[in-house]
C-alpha cells in the first residue's frame, strides 16, 4: 500500500492526538509530514521526536528548538499554521485547529491538498459557502470527522441517488442534561468539563453543555450535505452509541452506531473509502440493555435555538454567534463569567450586532471582529 502524506494541524489537541495514534498504528499508510501547535511547544516536540514530520509551526514561539529537532523546518507567529501546510503540500490535511483560527488553514488546504478532512467545524460555521463553493470547485473532497457528520456520510454511501426526507443529528445532551434549569446558572467549571460520554477540548465540552455545539452542527451539516435547516432535526439519545441518521422518502431511517471513540470518525476520514481497525471496544446490545431517546428542552437549553435561527437568518449571522460563543466559552474556562452568563451574551450579540451578506473571507473575519468586541464589552458588565 502507498503511504499518504498528511497535515495534522491542531496535533497536540484531542482530535490531533488521535489522528496520530492511527498513523503510530498503520506507519506503512500513513506520514504525518507536518504538524502544528498553537502553544504546547514540549508538547508538540515530543510528537516530533516520535513521527519526525518534514515540518512544524507553532503560533507562539518557544525560546529555543533542542538541537535534536533542528532538521525540521519550522514556522512561528499567527500565520505559521498555513505558511507550514503551504510548505509540506502534503496530500491530506486533518484541520483539528479549534475555533474560528482554523478558517485560513482548511482555506489554504484546500488549495495545496488533495483531501480535507474537517473537524474543525467552526471554519464551517463561519465561513461554510465559501469554503464549500471552493471545494466543489476544485473538486476536493471534504471528509467529515465530527462524529454526527461521519454517521451521515457512512449512511449516505447506500442513498444511491435517492433524494433524503431529512438527517437526524443525535445528541448526547451534554454534562448537565440532566440538571434543573434553577441549578444550570452557575454550574462551574469542573462540573461543565465531566462529560458523560465523549472525552474531548474543553471548548467543545463547554459547547456541548451549552447544547451550542449542537446547533453548530446544524449549521456544518447543512454546509457539508447541502441541507435546508428545516430537513435538519436535532434528538437526544443520552448513550451516544447511535452517532446520527438518515431518513429517506419512503421513511426508512438508516443510522450509524458504535462505541462512542473519536478515533472511529477519525479513522473512517483518514481511511476513507477503507476501514482502519483499531482497538474499539465492541457494540455489546445485550450489556445496553435499551437505547434512549428524547426531544431537546430548548427552554434549558437556548443556544441551540439560538444557533438555528442564526443559520435561518443567514448572513453573518451564524459568524456572529460564533464569535459571541467563542468569547463567551473563553470568559466562562477563565471563570470570569458564571454558565449561564454564556446564553446571555450570544443572545445579546445576536440582537445587538447586525446582520451583513458575507461574500468573501474578508467579511467573514470583519463580522467575527464586530461580535467578538461586542461580546467582550457585554462580559463586562
Ligand atoms: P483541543 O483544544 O483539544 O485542540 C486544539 C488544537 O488546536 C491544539 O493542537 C491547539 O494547540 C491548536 N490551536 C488552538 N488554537 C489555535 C490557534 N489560534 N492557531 C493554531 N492552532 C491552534 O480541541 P479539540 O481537538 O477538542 O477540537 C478541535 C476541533 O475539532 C474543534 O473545532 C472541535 O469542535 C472539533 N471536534 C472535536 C471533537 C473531539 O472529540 N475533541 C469531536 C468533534 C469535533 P495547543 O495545544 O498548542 O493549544
Ligand atoms: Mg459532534
Amino acid at each position: 500500500m502507498k503511504t499518504r502524506t498528511i497535515a495534522i494541524l491542531g496535533a497536540t489537541g484531542s482530535i490531533g492526538t488521535q489522528a496520530l495514534d492511527i498513523v503510530r498504528r498503520y506507519p506503512e499508510q500513513f506520514r504525518a509530514d507536518c504538524l502544528t501547535a498553537h502553544g504546547s511547544a514540549e508538547k508538540l516536540f515530543e510528537l516530533c521526536r516520535e513521527f519526525r514530520p518534514r515540518f512544524a509551526a507553532l503560533v507562539n514561539e518557544p525560546r529555543e528548538i533542542p538541537g535534536d529537532l533542528r532538521g525540521i523546518e519550522w514556522f512561528f507567529g499567527a500565520d505559521s499554521t498555513v505558511r507550514a501546510l503551504l510548505a509540506a503540500r502534503c496530500q491530506d490535511a486533518l484541520c483539528a485547529i479549534v475555533g474560528i483560527a482554523g478558517l485560513d488553514a482548511v482555506w489554504h488546504a484546500l488549495d495545496v491538498c488533495e483531501r480535507v478532512l474537517l473537524a474543525n467545524k467552526e471554519a464551517l460555521v463561519t465561513g461554510g459557502d465559501l469554503v464549500m463553493k471552493k471545494a466543489a470547485n476544485l473538486g476536493k473532497p471534504m471528509l467529515p470527522v465530527d462524529s454526527e457528520h461521519s454517521a451521515i456520510f457512512q449512511c449516505l454511501q447506500a442513498r444511491q441517488g435517492n433524494p433524503l426526507k431529512r438527517l437526524l443529528l443525535t445528541c448526547s445532551g451534554g454534562a448537565l442534561r440532566n440538571w434543573k434549569k434553577a441549578d444550570m446558572y452557575a454550574a462551574t467549571v469542573r462540573d461543565v468539563l465531566a462529560h458523560p460520554t465523549w472525552n474531548m477540548g474543553g471548548k467543545i465540552t463547554v459547547d456541548c453543555a451549552t447544547m451550542v455545539n449542537k446547533g453548530l452542527e446544524v449549521i456544518e451539516a447543512h454546509h457539508l450535505f447541502a441541507m435546508p435547516a428545516e430537513k435538519i432535526d436535532v434528538v437526544i439519545h443520552p448513550q451516544s452509541v447511535i452517532h446520527s441518521m438518515i431518513e429517506f422518502e419512503d421513511g426508512t431511517v438508516l443510522a450509524q452506531l458504535g462505541m462512542p471513540d473519536m478515533r472511529g470518525p477519525i479513522g473512517y476520514a483518514m481511511g476513507f473509502p477503507n476501514r482502519l481497525p483499531y482497538d474499539a471496544k465492541p457494540l455489546d446490545f445485550a450489556a445496553l440493555g435499551h437505547l434512549d431517546f428524547a426531544a431537546p428542552d430548548h427552554d434549558r437549553f437556548p443556544c441551540l435555538g439560538m444557533a438555528i435561527r442564526a443559520l435561518k437568518a443567514g448572513g453573518s449571522a451564524p459568524v456572529v454567534l460564533n464569535g459571541a460563543n467563542e468569547v463567551a466559552v473563553g470568559a466562562f474556562l477563565k471563570e470570569h463569567i458564571p454558565f449561564g452568563r454564556i446564553a446571555e451574551v450570544i443572545d445579546r450579540t445576536l440582537q445587538s450586532v447586525p446582520v451583513s451578506p458575507i461574500a468573501s473571507i474578508a467579511d467573514v473575519y470583519e463580522a467575527d471582529s464586530q461580535a467578538r468586541a461586542f461580546a467582550a464589552e457585554s462580559i463586562k458588565f
